[in-house]
């Protein structure tokens, strides 16, 4: 069955976005995956459809609802959709490659959009969500970090790359950063072209290649190759 997304978010309006151009776009209007919005406020209450409320306890800012968020996922999602729910959130587990490919091997996920201050603690615990970060910065809101997570889906849904989602030489995808890429022409502003890369040997080529990763990976990410033994996502990758 195609990868199915489900989004939760005040503003459904910002969906496909992005995601509704190029290859993933492609893949949408085929039915290689799909994605449906739900206006969370819908679920609001009053005339007014209110989501917020001032946070208990006080301090600036607004708190989404925990009723109004349990009555806009309870009515999105069956009781027996086994897809992860996320809550996309600068607390939650930092995204890694590794969690994009156990998300593609599933049917899909459902996503959680927050917004203002956050939401209320409850509805965290009483609908399972499991808060996902796209890094260590703050958003105004999870709709870009839900775009960040299916696009990094996306492209790995057989077909929607064609060849090209090889996938394997990739960034992340053996524990290191990718080896740099030179294409024509030859000779560039007085810069050439690696020899190794022009030997046609296909051994030294791939001895070259995977010593640069090396080096790059312990220049800037070094990280990746001593992850540490608490945990975090170093390493990741491979295991
Ligand atoms: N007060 C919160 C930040 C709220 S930002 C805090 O300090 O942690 C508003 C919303 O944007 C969040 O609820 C979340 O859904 C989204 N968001 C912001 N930064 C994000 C990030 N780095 N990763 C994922 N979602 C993020």
């Amino acid at each position: 069955m195609a990868f199915r997304a489900s989004v939760l978010t005040l503003y459904p309006e910002m969906f496909p976005g992005p995601l509704g151009a190029s290859l993933a776009g492609e893949g949408l209007r085929t039915g290689l995956w799909s994605l449906e919005t739900h206006q969370i406020r819908e679920h609001g209450i009053g005339r007014h459809r209110n989501v917020d409320d001032t946070p208990a306890g006080g301090g600036a800012g607004m708190v989404l609802r925990c009723d109004v968020l349990a009555a806009a996922i309870d009515a999105a999602v069956p009781e027996n959709d086994t897809r992860p729910r996320l809550l996309m959130s600068p607390r939650g587990r930092p995204l890694s490659q590794r969690m994009v490919r156990d998300y593609v091997a599933g049917e899909g996920v459902v996503i959680v959009c927050g917004r203002f201050e956050g939401v209320d603690e409850r509805v965290i615990e009483g609908r399972g969500l499991t808060e996902v970060s796209v890094g260590d910065y703050i958003l105004s809101g999870g709709e870009m970090a839900a775009m960040v997570l299916l696009d990094a889906c996306v492209r790995l849904i057989p077909g929607v790359m064609g060849k090209e989602a090889s996938g394997t030489e990739e960034s992340f995808e053996n524990g290191l950063l990718e080896y740099p890429h030179y294409t024509r022409p030859r000779e560039w502003e007085g810069r050439g072209l690696p020899e190794a890369l022009l030997s046609g040997d296909h051994a030294r080529i791939a001895r070259w290649r995977r010593e640069r990763a090396e080096q790059i990976t312990r220049e800037r990410r070094p990280d990746l190759l001593n992850p540490s033994p608490l945990g975090g996502e170093g390493g990741s990758a491979k295991r």
